[in-house]
Parts: structure tokens; C-alpha cells; sequence
């Protein structure tokens, strides 16, 4: 990859870029990543989960898939 983030800086906080994100060059920072997502207005933010080492699935979506799975009130077991 002949991209060197050495030459870019981190668009909101101006330190050294170590990511480029939602067509943002950003460092490390989750703020900053944040800052990304919501100026380019992008995804679900998994790039910046992933980013800050966490599941890409947010967990209130794993939540609440299992409170839909285990709450059913019409399921037929029950009949
Ligand atoms: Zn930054």
C-alpha cells in the first residue's frame, strides 16, 4: 500500500493519522472515529467498533435479537 498515514494528520485532533475512515484520515481515538462517522454520515459505525478492538455487532442488536427469539407470544409450544 503506497498510502503513508506518517504524512497525514488526524483531521480532528491533528495528531499523526493512523486510519483512514469514512474518507477521513483519523488516528486512534474512538472520539475522533466517532467524529468521522458523523461527519461523513456513513454506516452503522462498525468500522469504528472494529476500530476500537470490539464485536463488530453492537450488542444492543445481539440484545435485542435475543429478547425477539425468547419472548415469542405466539409461539406454538405453548398452545
Ligand atoms: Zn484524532
Amino acid at each position: 500500500m503506497a498510502l503513508n498515514f506518517s504524512d497525514y494528520n488526524c483531521e480532528f485532533c491533528g495528531k499523526p493519522a493512523t486510519n483512514v475512515l469514512f474518507a477521513a484520515f483519523v488516528c486512534g481515538d474512538k472520539e475522533c472515529i466517532d467524529k468521522a462517522r458523523d461527519v461523513r454520515g456513513g454506516p452503522g459505525g462498525h468500522m469504528a467498533r472494529k476500530a476500537a478492538g470490539k464485536s463488530i455487532v453492537p450488542e444492543d442488536i445481539i440484545r435485542e435479537e435475543q429478547i425477539i427469539a425468547g419472548s415469542d407470544p405466539a409461539d406454538p409450544k405453548n398452545d
